[in-house]
C-alpha cells in the first residue's frame, strides 16, 4: 500500500509554479494575481481562504480577499463581480460557496467572466472540458488528475467508480476519467444517493473515488483487493482526545481500507491540499493566457 501524499505533492507543484513565477517577474512582468470573494463568516471558508491566500504568497502571486458582510445584496454582489471582471490587474478570481440563502449561487456563477474563473466552476468552463477542449478544470477533479498522472496510477481500461454527482466534484471527474486522454481512457460508473447495490458496485472497481460527504461510509468489505481509494470527503467528527473536541475525516475508513489498497489519500493531507495547488495552476494559465511568454520547465 502506497500513500498518495497530497501535501508533499502539492508542496511540489507549488515549487514549480514559484519557480515559473520568478520567470514571469524576472521577464519585468507583474505578478500574477488571484482575488477571493468571502461572503459572512462560515468558518470553514475563512479556513480554505486562509489557506488560499497563503498559497498565493508561497508561490509568488498577489492576492487579495474581499470581504463582504453575510447581508450584502444579491445585486451588490453582482456588482462586485463585474468589477473584478473588468478588473485588468486581475487575472483570476473566485467566490467561496456556500452563499448566504438569500442569493442565488447559479447567478453569481453564471456572472463571472470564464476567462477569470479559476475555480472552473462556469457552465462555459465544464462544456469545454466535458468536450477536450483548453479550459480551467474544476479545483478538485483537476486535483486528483494531477495526482494520478504524478503517482503514474494507470487508468486506462481500469472500472473507476465515483461515489457522488456534484458539478463540482463527482460528475466533473467522472467525464474526465473516461475520456481519451493520458490519465483517462478509464470505464467509469457515477454513483449517487438513488444507485442500487452500490457495494456490489464498488467491489468491482479497480479505482474508487469518493465524494460523497459521509464519515466511514466506505468500508473494508465495498473495496477489492488492491484497488486504488481516493477520498474526497471532508467530514468533522467528535473526538474528545483532541485539545478541539473534534477532528477531521473522509468517507472511507481508512485504518481497515487501507491495508486492502494498493495506493490510497489520507484524510486530512490527500485530495485537500491537491485541490489548492490547482487553483494556483488555474490561476498561472488565466495569466499566461493574457500575456502569453515561453517558458520551459
Ligand atoms: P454534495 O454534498 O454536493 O453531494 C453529495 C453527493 O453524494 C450527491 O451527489 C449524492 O447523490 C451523493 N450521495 C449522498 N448519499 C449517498 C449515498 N448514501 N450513496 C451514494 N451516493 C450518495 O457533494 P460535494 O460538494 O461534491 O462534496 C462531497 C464531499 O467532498 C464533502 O465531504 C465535501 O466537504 C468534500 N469536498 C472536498 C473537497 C476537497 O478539496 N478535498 C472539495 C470539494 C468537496
Amino acid at each position: 500500500m502506497q500513500i498518495l501524499d497530497g501535501k508533499k505533492l502539492s508542496m511540489t507543484l507549488k515549487e514549480e509554479i514559484k519557480e515559473e513565477v520568478d520567470f514571469i517577474k524576472e521577464q519585468g512582468h507583474r505578478a500574477p494575481h488571484l482575488s477571493a470573494v468571502l461572503v459572512g463568516n462560515n468558518p470553514a471558508s475563512e479556513a480554505y481562504m486562509r489557506n488560499k491566500v497563503k498559497s498565493c504568497n508561497m508561490v509568488g502571486f498577489s492576492s487579495d480577499l474581499i470581504r463582504r458582510d453575510a447581508d450584502i445584496t444579491q445585486a451588490e454582489l453582482l456588482l462586485l463581480v463585474d468589477k473584478l471582471n473588468s478588473d485588468d490587474g486581475v487575472d483570476g478570481f473566485i467566490v467561496q460557496l456556500p452563499l448566504p440563502d438569500h442569493i442565488d449561487d447559479e447567478k453569481v456563477l453564471l456572472a463571472i467572466d470564464p476567462s477569470k474563473d479559476v475555480d472552473g466552476f462556469h457552465p462555459y468552463n465544464f462544456g469545454c472540458m466535458a468536450q477536450g477542449m483548453d479550459c480551467f478544470l474544476p479545483a478538485t477533479p483537476y486535483g486528483i488528475m494531477l495526482m494520478l498522472e504524478r503517482y503514474e496510477v494507470d487508468t486506462s481500461g481500469k472500472n473507476v467508480v465515483v461515489i457522488g454527482r456534484s458539478n463540482i466534484v463527482g460528475t466533473p471527474l467522472s467525464i474526465l476519467l473516461s475520456r481519451k486522454n493520458k490519465v483517462g481512457n478509464a470505464t467509469v460508473t457515477l454513483a449517487h444517493s438513488r444507485t442500487q447495490n452500490l457495494k456490489e458496485i464498488c467491489q468491482r472497481a479497480d479505482i474508487l473515488i469518493s465524494a460523497l460527504g459521509k464519515p466511514f461510509f466506505v468500508t473494508h468489505d465495498m473495496v477489492k483487493e488492491g484497488a486504488v481509494i481516493i477520498d474526497v470527503g471532508i467530514n468533522r467528527i467528535d473526538d474528545l482526545s483532541r485539545k478541539s473536541g473534534s477532528r477531521l475525516v473522509g468517507d472511507v475508513d481508512f485504518e481497515k481500507v487501507a491495508p486492502k489498497s494498493s495506493f490510497i489519500t489520507p484524510v486530512p493531507g490527500g485530495v485537500g491540499p491537491m485541490t489548492v495547488a490547482s487553483l494556483m495552476m488555474n490561476t498561472l494559465k488565466a495569466f499566461r493566457r493574457k500575456f502569453p511568454y515561453e517558458y520551459e520547465r
